[in-house]
Order: C-alpha cells, then sequence, then structure tokens
C-alpha cells in the first residue's frame, strides 16, 4: 500500500491558496514549533495555539509555554498571535482513563492528539485551517495525525492543513533553531506516563 504524502499535500494546497488565510497552529512545545512557523509563514496568518493538558505538571506547563511565546516574541514580534489559557490537566486524565498502561504511540497518544488538535479546530471559522507541529516529530506517526486532522476537520467543517513537518529536513531544522535560540529543549513528550517511562529507562528497567 502507497503511504500518503502529506507533506505533498500541505504543497499543494498552498499552491493553490488564494491570499493568506488564517492558520491556527496547535502547537506541542517552542522547539517543534520552531521549523513549522518558518515553513507556513510565508503562505498563513498565523496564530500558535498552546493548549497541552497532557503536561503532567504547572511548573513544567508554565516553561513550556513561556518559552513558545518567549520565541514568537524573538523571532516574530506581534506578526503571530499566541492563544494560551492554561493547564487543566483534568481534562487529560479523563481523557486517557483507562489507557494508563497503553505504550507510547498507541491508543493513548492517539486520544492525545486528538484532544489537542480538537481545541485548535474548533477555533476555525470555515475558511480557516488549523494544522499542528505533531508531525514534525520523528517518533510520531505521521498518518495517525493526519487522519485525525481529516476527520476533525469534517466534523467542524473547517480545513485541514495535512503535514509531515520531520520531511525537508524539518526536524533538523528544529533543532538548529532551537539551539540558536537557547529554546528549552525537554526530555519526555509530556504526560506523566511518558516520564515515568524516561526515569524508569533511566533505571535500567
Ligand atoms: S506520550 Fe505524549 S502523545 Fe502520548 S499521551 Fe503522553 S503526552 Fe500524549
Amino acid at each position: 500500500m502507497n503511504r500518503v504524502n502529506y507533506d505533498k499535500k500541505m504543497q499543494e494546497i498552498i499552491d493553490g491558496l488564494k491570499g493568506k488565510p488564517r492558520l491556527y497552529l496547535h502547537s506541542c512545545c517552542a522547539p517543534c514549533s520552531t521549523a513549522c512557523l518558518e515553513r507556513l509563514f510565508p503562505y498563513f496568518n498565523l496564530t500558535v495555539v498552546y493548549y497541552n493538558p497532557n503536561i503532567d505538571t504547572a511548573e513544567e506547563y508554565a516553561l513550556r509555554a513561556a518559552e513558545e511565546k518567549r520565541y514568537i516574541k524573538e523571532v516574530y514580534g506581534d506578526k503571530i498571535k499566541i492563544i494560551e489559557n492554561g493547564h487543566n490537566p483534568q481534562v487529560f486524565e479523563e481523557a486517557a482513563k483507562g489507557m494508563e498502561n497503553c505504550k507510547e504511540g498507541g491508543e493513548r497518544c492517539r486520544v492525545c492528539y486528538k484532544l489537542r488538535m480538537e481545541y485548535a479546530a474548533a477555533l476555525c471559522n470555515k475558511e480557516d485551517f488549523f494544522a499542528t507541529t505533531l508531525t514534525v516529530s520523528p517518533l510520531k506517526n505521521a498518518e495517525v495525525i493526519n487522519v485525525i486532522g481529516e476527520e476533525l476537520a469534517e466534523k467542524y467543517g473547517v480545513n485541514y492543513l495535512p503535514t509531515d513537518f520531520k520531511k525537508r529536513e524539518g526536524y533538523k531544522r528544529s533543532i538548529v533553531l532551537s539551539e540558536e535560540h537557547l529554546l528549552y529543549r525537554q526530555n519526555y513528550c509530556g504526560c506523566r506516563f511518558s516520564k515515568n517511562r524516561l526515569n524508569e529507562n533511566k533505571e535500567g528497567i
């Protein structure tokens, strides 16, 4: 079965744009957003949606949110808006109930992607687009993320921009930009389960 090239799909949509539509970009963190913003900025009026109730502690949430705001301010000034409405970890805990033992990349992650992407989709008017930075990570399955995006677009009657930001050296570029701007780069995905797994690995379990 041929895999869908979501990066090519993105470029085709961009080539067909008339004007510069609004795009709500769900962002998981500043480092991942760097290369995505660079790629989208010439074509869209961007609003970054920092909605991540999956993050395990209030401190970690605040740190990642502050870095996202700092980066946008440093590079784009006031040209990119940001929406950030607080942590709300109970939303994630509720959604992840019964999936505590799922492996990373499994059903709990699918639910987590959807939860966060849906927040951005729900902000759109019908002519707007939404997308997510999640596809820049080589650890995340772009197909799973893009299928969720297409389902949400249908549900809300809005436009989803398919992406595979890791393509064309996107992930490498995110590392370069993160280093240039001295961004905090966390070593776990975000939820308490991913933190536990990290700690277990450190202990050699
Ligand atoms: S590992 Fe990452 S994507 Fe999966 S549930 Fe945790 S925070 Fe969400």
